[in-house]
């Protein structure tokens, strides 16, 4: 499956709380809910590097539970 991201301004910050890092990507919530990871508010959300790889790296984690959930 595809995540789309989109190329983001320079100077917009991290939306994950306790975080301040300079954003690289944005995500839209409904994929960072699926990923699991605290974000505040707006329809969109922004990533820095750290929590882009995170977020991935959750999304993997997330699917291969579903897998097993539904395979048993
Ligand atoms: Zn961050």
């Amino acid at each position: 499956m595809a995540i789309f991201v989109g190329k983001i301004g320079k100077g917009i910050t991290c939306s994950i709380s306790d975080c301040s890092e300079i954003a690289i990507r944005s995500i839209s919530n409904e994929k960072l809910d699926s990923a699991r990871l605290k974000i505040s508010g707006a329809r969109r959300s922004y990533l820095c590097k750290r929590h882009y790889k995170e977020f991935k790296k959750k999304r993997r984690e997330t699917r291969r539970i579903d897998k097993w959930r539904w395979s048993v």
